[in-house]
């Protein structure tokens, strides 16, 4: 055991270099952040894909609280909503409801491509259609999925660091 805990000592922290920052695409809300954002994931129709990727935003490996960059449980806590997947009909309700309980400035971050377009799932008769169709959008992150490093420099731009 002591050995252990003289290797993580000895190891210290380690994580992926950072990916690069992306300036200038930042809504003017996210001025108002000052360095940190709280955001609640709303998985509003993903088939999971960018589940598995934010976890590993999120993980050891990315670690995107580095840069300021939480996960929190309520919609009330929240500076930002981080939706996945196409709007279900099921969901549209319940994200809109989500939007109104995140206090203002909010902002709305459509992450992949069923977020940004229906993706795959456009036409689909469960589908009521993209975030930006329900919620306003402020940043979209493109890819299905999204690799980490390019939910890490979306979530850089927003917070600046
Ligand atoms: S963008 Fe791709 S990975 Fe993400 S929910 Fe859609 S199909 Fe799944």
């Amino acid at each position: 055991m002591v050995s252990l805990w003289q290797k993580i000592r000895k190891t210290g922290r380690v994580a992926e270099p950072p990916p690069p920052r992306e300036d200038g695409a930042a809504p003017a809300a996210a001025a108002e952040l000052a360095g940190s954002v709280q955001i609640r994931h709303v998985d509003a129709g993903s088939c999971n894909g960018c589940e598995l990727e934010i976890a590993s935003a999120f993980g050891p490996v990315h670690d995107a609280e580095r840069y300021g960059a939480r996960l929190v449980a309520s919609p009330r806590h929240a500076d930002a909503l981080l939706v996945t997947g196409p709007v279900t009909r099921n969901m549209e309700v319940a994200l809109r409801r989500t939007y109104e309980a995140v206090p203002q400035p909010r902002l709305v971050i459509a992450l992949g491509d069923c977020a940004r377009n229906c993706g795959v799932f456009a036409g689909a008769y469960g589908v009521a259609g993209a975030v930006g169709d329900v919620v306003p959008v402020d940043v979209e992150v493109p890819g299905c999925p999204p690799e980490p490093e390019a939910i890490v420099s979306a979530l850089r731009g927003l917070t600046g660091r």
